[in-house]
């Protein structure tokens, strides 16, 4: 990571310093610009990216009295993973969580059918797919570092517990604060809140107004309902136990993930958990009618553990110890769209949903809170972009466009796979091939269980696959796959993704052709005199006087040579540039293939090495865009779609923009 860029700093530098003003009173103000609703997964992305912009004012209100302590969701995709390195916390999942490597198959034995056997083991994840691993992490775990995320931002900002929505309205004569939501006291009220004045004020509502509101509120939604929106699709639910607890078995793939089709149904997912000894078990219970409820009452946890015993058969499984159980009900369901908008208005969205406020899962295809999280990772640059002032609020509107289908896509994967692994496991035709059916369904989407099948489709924000061909490995739409690169100024080996924060800042990968070794006439440089000088170059049109060259689009050259085959001093002075109030140099732009480990960035993404490209990667990772690295107008047309010019003034540089290095 980088700092000291605008002078020293003792101590931690993930502490930022607060912005004026901050931590902000305890109070609710009587507006803010965004009010998110709800502290699960995607609430808290959303309000964790926020809180790096402290010239937004966001708060972000729960109901519960405090953070949440155990249960619900636990795995963490590949692709939920590299959001978790943008965020500066991935590491630490690593560490302190479960990494799946394999999953196991077992049924029921043809010739025993009371006893189980093992049908395969399988790589839980396609190798070179992504660079980070399919990880297991209790859902409270994630959201405690969401939240650390919060408190050391400049923002300082943290959850306002026991708050819960009653009611949003939007009035769109107010071009300020169109939102109106009415908030009361929850019942569950934050430790050492409860006294004499707050039991008078439990009584009373709350009235904040907003520019923007999102209901981040779980599969029960009141922002939904105010919106006049209902979740659509099974009429029925799912019903699944959930348990996780210490045991001691000698089930042989215990610390494996393991899926068991038993016979006569009643199919069993086992998730080893993180620690070394938690496990965690999905018992399937059925499906309710309906309108059915379920008699929560006829599910104990000692019905889910002998339903484990009993399928374990001929193995042992004895419980120590039930860390948490619930019964969890589900039926896969969608919103037709995510934001307020009338298809029939041109006005913009004021109140967007997110999670499982608009979509919901069944917890087989473990989606849930990836995808929620994955909602709010697109909103939430679209939303800093508009208040910021770089873009106009029409891009608010390509969240529901984008997200919408993507909830759809996996919601009809979820269902078939749902439908496959509850088959009773003597339900193949006979003849069927040896593998069964749900370990091949498995293997063929293993794409997207690891979060990695979204694909946007060709808009303003994502380009025609014209020059696709230049580098076929980053495919436009979808979400940019890091590879191995060196940086030329220290010579650190490390990922080139890792160069993408959460900052809303668009990504501009240059790879130069194989000849080009940075004399002024070539490629690299030709590309560096424009896009620092041209008056049509985006970066002189949509960066603002006074910032840094990199505070809207962020450039990056990308070698063909080994770090001792090329002369940092020789590059051109763009991928230099001086930067903050000190004018410090950034050495941090230039990067070679790694010749050491093998795997040549060029190769792995099949890189044009004669003629190289430009890769433009939009703030949520996702590949926008590979033209060639002359395509001068087209890339300046793209932004331009996107962003508005940063002064009146085209010709105006910008001004530390240009200052250059030694
Ligand atoms: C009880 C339960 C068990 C689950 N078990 C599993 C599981 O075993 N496996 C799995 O994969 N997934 C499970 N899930 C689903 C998974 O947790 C979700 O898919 C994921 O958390 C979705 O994230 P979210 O942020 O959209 O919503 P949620 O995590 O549901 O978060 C919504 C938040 O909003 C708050 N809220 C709700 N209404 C209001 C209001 N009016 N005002 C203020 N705050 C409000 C809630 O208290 C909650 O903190 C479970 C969900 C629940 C609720």
């Amino acid at each position: 990571m980088q700092y000291h860029d605008h002078g020293f700093r003792p101590g931690d530098p993930e502490l930022s310093a607060p912005a004026p003003g901050r931590p902000h009173p305890a109070e609710l103000p009587e507006c803010v610009d965004v009010l998110v609703v709800g502290c699960g997964p995607a609430g808290l992305t959303l309000a964790a990216y926020l809180a790096g912009f402290p010239e937004i004012s966001t708060r972000i209100v729960e109901r519960r009295a405090g953070p949440m302590e155990k249960g619900q969701a636990d795995g963490i995709s590949c692709r939920s993973m590299e959001m978790f390195n943008a965020f500066g916390f991935a590491d630490t999942v690593k560490r302190q969580g479960y990494q799946v490597n394999e999953t196991v198959f077992w049924k029921a034995d043809a010739e025993k059918p009371d006893h189980i056997v093992r049908t395969g083991r399988v790589d839980d994840v396609e190798e070179g797919i992504s660079e980070m691993p399919h990880m297991i992490l209790n859902q409270a775990r994630v959201h405690d570092m969401y939240l650390t995320v919060m408190e050391k931002s400049a923002s300082r900002l943290m959850p306002d517990y026991g708050l819960e929505l009653v009611d949003v309205t939007v009035d769109s004569a107010d071009q300020d604060y169109p939102a109106t939501v009415t908030l009361k006291h929850a019942d569950e009220q934050p430790v050492g809140a409860k006294n004499d004045a707050l039991a008078s004020a439990r009584e009373e509502t709350i009235t904040i107004r907003a520019k923007y509101v999102v209901g981040c509120d779980g599969a029960r939604s009141q922002v939904r309902h105010a919106m006049g929106l209902e979740l659509k699709g099974d009429s029925a639910n799912q019903v699944w136990g959930v348990m996780d607890v210490l045991a001691v078995t000698d089930f042989p793939d215990i610390r494996c993930k393991t899926l068991i089709q038993a016979s006569g149904g009643g199919n069993i997912i086992i998730i080893p958990r993180e620690g070394g000894y938690l496990l965690r078990f999905y018992v399937e219970l059925g499906s309710l009618k309906a309108g059915e409820r379920l008699a929560r009452d006829e599910v104990t946890v000692d019905r889910l553990i002998n339903a484990v015993q009993r399928t374990f058969r001929p193995y042992n499984f004895s419980v120590k110890e039930v860390a948490w159980w619930s019964v969890y009900e589900i039926g896969q369901r969608l919103t037709d769209k995510f934001d307020d908008t009338d298809d029939s208005s041109s006005g913009s969205p004021r109140i967007f949903i997110a999670g499982d406020a608009c979509h919901t899962h069944s917890p087989k295809a473990g989606q849930g809170m990836n995808v929620s999280m994955g909602d709010a990772f697109n909103l939430a640059w679209k939303v800093v972009s508009v208040l910021t002032g770089r873009s106009d609020e029409s891009l608010l509107k390509t969240y529901s466009e984008e997200r919408q289908g993507v909830a759809q896509a996996l919601i009809d994967f979820d269902r078939e796979w749902s439908r496959i692994i509850s088959e009773r496991a003597d339900a193949e035709p006979a003849g069927a091939q040896e593998t069964p059916r749900f370990q091949r369904y498995f293997i063929e989407h293993g794409r997207t269980t690891a979060g990695l099948s979204v694909i946007y489709e060709p808009s303003r924000l994502t380009g025609k696959k014209t020059w696709q061909s230049l580098a076929a490995g980053f495919s436009i739409g979808e979400r940019f796959h890091s590879a191995p690169v060196v940086r030329l100024a220290d010579a650190k080996p490390m990922q080139l993704g890792e160069t993408v924060g959460t900052d809303a800042r668009w990504k501009l990968y240059a790879f130069a052709p194989a000849a080009d070794l940075t004399s002024e006439a070539s490629a690299i440089g030709e590309l560096c005199d424009y896009l620092g000088s041209d008056p049509q170059s985006p970066i002189r049109r949509h960066t603002r006087p006074g910032e840094d060259i990199d505070a809207v689009i962020d450039v990056r050259a990308v070698f063909q040579q080994a770090t001792r085959n090329l002369d940092l001093a020789a590059m051109p002075l763009f991928l230099k540039p001086k930067k903050g109030p000190l004018g410090l140099i950034d050495y941090e732009k230039i990067f070679c293939s790694d010749q050491r480990s093998g795997k040549d960035i060029f190769d792995l993404r099949n890189v044009d090495r004669q003629q190289g490209c430009l890769v433009l990667v939009r703030p949520d990772q996702h590949v926008a865009h590979v033209l060639p690295l002359d395509a001068r107008d087209e890339l300046s047309a793209f932004f331009a779609g996107i962003l508005l010019p940063a002064h009146g003034d085209e010709g105006e540089p910008a001004v530390r923009a240009m200052a250059t290095g030694t």
